[in-house]
């Protein structure tokens, strides 16, 4: 068998958006991931999910991976003809041991590539609006490894030597050490009043930054206590975070947000969040599966030929999928539509009909079933055929509307939404500050797996995407604070950015 190959890969320092657009081709397409706790958890879902992820350096458990194992097990899973990518926080080559890794690589005659990441050492600066350089301030700047510890004589960096005005210090790993290193700063000539920043978690949700001086940074640490991971910066561009200070004003700065959403569905709505400073905590709590009976939907696709419905009516894009799924298992196309008017519930379900080369002839202006019935009562006349294609649990509304106005209804069960159980859920819903919920049968799936679904929702802000989920949220017991105005995760996203209670 051929050795396979590995990549070392730069996860980036924590926002999934700083990924590289290289790193993230390799992730997808590799059979094996290694990784560490500072690989964040979005990245790391982008493996495909028959890929085998290797955890080496989860911080405070027991089966941590000694960097020799962590070498041998990269060199056997290449020789087992593995396409393997080493996902390592920020830049492998920057404080991160890759280097270590790709030496044991070439000397096993292993092939390798490197793909460089976002480095914490500038991305939290960065992100606590700290340029590492400017021309008004600090025109050099290096980055050091605080780990050493520097009262031994064994250190091999020379304080005295980093110790200039206008030169930027960028402290890896330095929170053990700080004291000593600050002092040996003072002594090779820093002035105590000299600028330093502490960033913990940069470029995440969580992010938190600490200005003081170096004469003073050690006794502020004993008062808010901030953990690692954390970049320090030394120099007198740390004042410019008092202008350009940014992320930690974005509107939904440090928020956790639970989202409910079907895994598949959650990801445009997950990286939104991300955007406007928030954490998604993702707990998918449904997925969709074939209707018990797909006969109906057999019998739909294939009538549809001889236009014999003036209305197909879909009211997401799941029940698009199935319906061209059907399709293409009959080999079939779109054509097969014919003359037959289409009615889309809202955008996202346009969308996947346009990616199938159909432009809805109607949207209604609020995406529920009761204005998708108004709309066709205008464009039908009694006993016109509608067919839907929806959920199995749909509500009947729309098709009780249309039947009153007479018009001729067939109801198709196109899939089914069924409870997804998270095994953490409890946990994940009490680190929140925010839960979601996109529909009723979200809902109910919330109270089916929590015990007391009141009390782990208590203190918490729970948003709907409508009022029907709000309805349903309501019946368990929920106070519901926020529902969008747009019934769409957009919609939720910037009702979220607006709601007071958030800010
Ligand atoms: N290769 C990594 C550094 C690994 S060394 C990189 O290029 O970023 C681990 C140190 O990186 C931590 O002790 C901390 O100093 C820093 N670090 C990593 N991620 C960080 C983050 N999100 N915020 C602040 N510091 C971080």
């Amino acid at each position: 068998m051929p050795a396979g190959k590995v990549f070392l890969v730069g996860a980036g320092p924590g926002d999934p958006g700083l990924l590289t657009i290289k790193g993230k081709r390799a992730i997808e397409n590799a059979d094996v991931l290694v990784y560490d706790y500072l690989a964040a958890e979005p990245v790391v879902a982008l493996a495909p999910p028959n890929c085998e992820r290797v955890y080496v350096g989860k911080k405070a458990r027991a089966h941590t991976l000694e960097q020799s194992e962590i070498n041998a097990l990269l060199v056997r899973l290449a020789r087992d003809g593995k396409n393997v990518v080493r996902l390592k926080g920020g830049d492998p080559f920057v404080f991160g041991r890759g280097g270590e890794e790709a030496q044991e690589l070439h000397a096993a005659g292993i092939d390798f590539e490197v793909v460089p990441g976002v480095t914490s050492g500038i991305a939290a600066p960065a992100y606590a609006g700290i340029p590492v350089t400017h021309r008004d301030h600090n025109t050099a700047v290096t980055f050091v490894t605080g780990h050493e510890d520097v009262e031994k004589q064994l250190s091999t960096l020379d304080w005295s030597k980093l110790a200039a005005p206008n030169h930027t210090l960028v402290l890896y790993m330095a929170m053990g050490n700080l004291a000593s290193i600050t002092t040996q700063l003072i002594q090779s000539g820093l002035a105590a009043s000299t600028p330093i920043a502490i960033v913990h978690e940069g470029t995440k949700p969580a992010q938190q930054t600490l200005v003081a001086t170096l004469g003073t940074v050690v006794a502020e640490l004993e008062r808010v206590r901030i953990a690692p991971p954390a970049i320090a910066i030394v120099g007198d561009v740390v004042r410019l975070r008092d202008e350009l200070r940014w992320f930690d004003r974005l509107p939904l700065f440090g928020k956790r947000v639970l989202v409910t959403r079907m895994a598949s569905g959650s990801l445009e709505f997950a990286a939104r969040l991300w955007e406007a400073g928030a954490e998604p905590i993702m707990a998918p709590l449904i997925r969709i599966v074939p209707p018990e009976d797909t006969s109906d939907i057999a019998r739909a696709v294939e009538s549809t030929n001889a236009s014999t419905y003036r209305w197909i009516v879909f009211s997401s894009r799941n029940g698009v999928d199935a319906f061209w799924n059907e399709l293409r298992a009959r080999g079939r196309d779109t054509r097969a539509l014919g003359a037959a008017k289409i009615a889309a519930i809202g955008p996202k379900t346009a969308e996947t009909l346009a990616e199938h080369g159909i432009i809805a002839d109607f949207i209604p202006s609020r995406y529920v079933g009761e204005s998708v019935a108004e709309g066709l009562l205008e464009r039908t006349k009694p006993n016109d055929r509608v067919l839907l294609f929806r959920a199995q649990e749909a509500r009947d509304t729309l098709p009780q509307m249309l039947r009153d106005g007479g018009r001729n209804v067939e109801i198709v069960a196109a899939y089914r939404a069924v409870q997804n159980d998270v095994a953490d859920l409890a946990e994940r819903v009490a680190s929140s500050d925010v839960l979601t919920f996109t529909s009723a049968g979200i809902v109910r799936s919330f109270a089916a797996q929590l015990e007391d679904p009141v009390a782990a929702a208590r203190g918490k802000i729970v948003a709907c995407i409508g009022p029907i989920t709000a309805e349903a949220a309501r019946t368990i017991g929920l106070e519901v604070s926020v529902v969008a105005e747009e019934f769409t995760t957009e919609g939720l996203a910037r009702a979220l950015i607006a709601a007071p209670m958030l800010h």
